[in-house]
């Protein structure tokens, strides 16, 4: 079983449900099914089949679910990219992967025109209508353009909906995503066919979702975390995807109260937009069974403040790129821990090691790894990268962890953003935890800045919800909670904190920022 031949079963057997929501408009799982089958015969018509690469530059459309269900179905190997991307980031990329097919939003028509020349080896664009003038758009291209621009629409229009899915190998690639490349220029992080239906399956089964189930899928979708736990999970299991094309918290409360939403997943920052909305109202999320977060750490005092506002319980969990993304969830049927990342979810074993690749007693902070059928087969084109990050089985995440004697882990922070302050370790994390409770802050981000006599120094960067809190008030809360050297040296009060598109926070541009004053 794989998640196409997954999606075309349930189309088989109960066409009528509603597979997604889009704009106001229903689509069942029959009608999701002819247009896969429909552009699968369309990508195979350009060529496109097993091995090589199709590039979507998709945002949370149908077009996405669409692209992604009919390029593995030909058996070819989908590359997601961030559509809000600079051209440059874009570029690497479609390079990068080798792309042969880029599918594009309408609003890119002016990078595809550009890129027919600028990018040889892609075969042809594909572009998605969402503006009613894209059509007259398209009619007017020139060559050498209008050769190698297609219509998503048309091509889905004049192709056969008689392509039944054909095995798959578990092995191959199904899809390269590129991470936030931290460090260096982006990876591309292989995902099997067998990494992503074992992850989408698994996550489904600790989550208990059930056709029942109406997800709010907010997400970015070309994030891994959409693509699992609110596409893939959901769509395996006969669910109803609610599609809400870019976050806001009116949309999302919209939608949940319209369509009685029974899940909703997250990363913290949208938690806090959510519990900040003035029109928030606890009713629109009465029918909320499971709220799912993830992507960074969730602050303590969010998860109580959000609970207690909302009526819902939150579930912690934890991913990366390079696990398809989930290795650990809060329980749903046990203890859940507000601060900690959870259990092993089926499957999948997590563990903390020290540096010299072995199990650290319990307690103690080392580096967490990840073993499972979720773990990535390695990264596209960089054995070096790849050698570093799968050693004996385990994926090596970056991140630090601790577990308890439950078996439940807990991330301290990501390896690198450590601050040592005259040989103690300071984790950002445990000083935004500390801003983040006290009820004049909105949000929170702790960085390490060179000191002469330190070696590093605290520096906290603090949103606020009470603008006559003085950074002074601020320091003085903070000597009541923190020992002496974890008590941000610098403090400075800004309007809104630097997020990339999954709403992480950027604190390497934080970073910059404070270099460079
Ligand atoms: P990405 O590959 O973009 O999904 O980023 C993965 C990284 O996000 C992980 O290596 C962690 O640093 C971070 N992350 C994901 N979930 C959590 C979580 N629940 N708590 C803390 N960090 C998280």
């Amino acid at each position: 079983m794989n998640l196409v031949s997954a999606v075309h079963k349930t189309s088989k057997e109960q066409p009528e449900k509603i597979a997604y929501h889009f704009m106001g408009k229903d689509t069942n799982y029959g009608e999701f099914e002819e247009s896969v089958a429909r552009f699968a015969s369309a990508l195979k018509g350009l060529g496109v089949g097993n091995g090589d690469h199709v590039a979507l530059l998709l945002g949370n459309t149908p077009h996405f679910l669409i692209s992604l269900y009919a390029t593995m179905r030909v058996g070819a190997t989908v590359i997601p990219i961030n559509p809000i991307y600079t051209p440059d980031e874009i570029t690497y990329i479609v390079r990068n992967g080798d792309a042969k097919v880029v599918i594009a939003l309408d609003a890119l028509l002016p990078l595809v025109k550009v890129g027919v020349t600028a990018f040889p080896n892609v075969e042809a664009f594909i572009v998605c209508e969402t503006a009613p003038e894209t059509a007259a758009k398209l009619a007017e291209l020139e060559s050498p353009v209008k050769e190698k621009v297609r219509s998503f629409s048309m091509l889905l229009a004049s192709s056969s909906a008689d392509f039944e899915p054909t095995e798959l190998d578990p092995e191959d690639t199904a899809i390269i995503l590129y991470t936030s490349g931290t460090t260096g220029q982006p990876k591309g992080a292989m995902l099997t066919h067998k990494n992503l239906f074992s992850n989408a399956r698994d996550v489904a089964e600790y989550l208990t979702i059930s056709p029942e189930d109406r997800v709010i899928t907010a997400l970015p979708v070309f994030h891994v975390f959409a693509l699992t736990v609110v596409v893939n999970a959901p769509l395996l299991n006969a669910a109803t995807l609610l599609i809400v094309p870019r976050f806001s918290p009116k949309d999302v409360f919209e939608i949940a109260r319209e369509k009685k939403a029974t899940v909703f997943a997250g990363v913290p920052t949208m938690y806090n937009f959510l519990y900040q909305f003035p029109d928030g109202n606890p009713e629109d999320f009465s029918e909320i069974r499971l709220a799912i977060s993830g992507g960074s750490s969730l602050p303590v005092a969010l998860l109580h403040n959000f609970e207690d506002k909302f009526n819902v319980r939150i579930s912690e969990g934890y991913g990366l790129s390079e696990a398809s993304p989930v290795s650990s969830f809060n329980p749903l049927d046990r203890e859940r821990k507000p601060g900690s990342i959870g259990t092993n979810i089926v499957n999948v074993e997590n563990k903390v090691f020290n540096q010299f690749g072995e199990e650290v007693p319990v307690g103690e902070v080392g580096e967490l790894v990840v073993k499972g059928p979720n773990v990535m087969k390695g990264y596209y084109k960089m054995p070096e990268e790849t050698a570093a990050t799968l050693r004996d089985g385990w994926l090596y995440t970056g991140d630090l962890a601790k577990m308890d004697e439950e078996g439940y882990f807990y991330i301290v922070d990501r390896k690198k953003d450590m601050i040592i302050v005259g040989g103690y370790n300071v984790y950002p994390r445990e000083v935004e935890e500390v801003l983040y409770a006290h009820p004049g802050i909105v949000e929170a981000a702790v960085i390490g800045l060179p000191d002469l006599n330190f070696g590093e120094e605290v520096f906290a960067y603090v949103v606020l919800k009470d603008k006559n809190l003085t950074i002074e008030d601020i320091y003085e809360y903070c000597k009541e909670k923190l020992v002496k050297y974890k008590i941000p040296k610098q403090i400075e009060i800004i309007e809104e904190l630097p997020k990339n598109t999954t709403g992480k926070i950027l604190r390497r541009s934080l970073k910059e920022h404070a270099l460079n004053k």
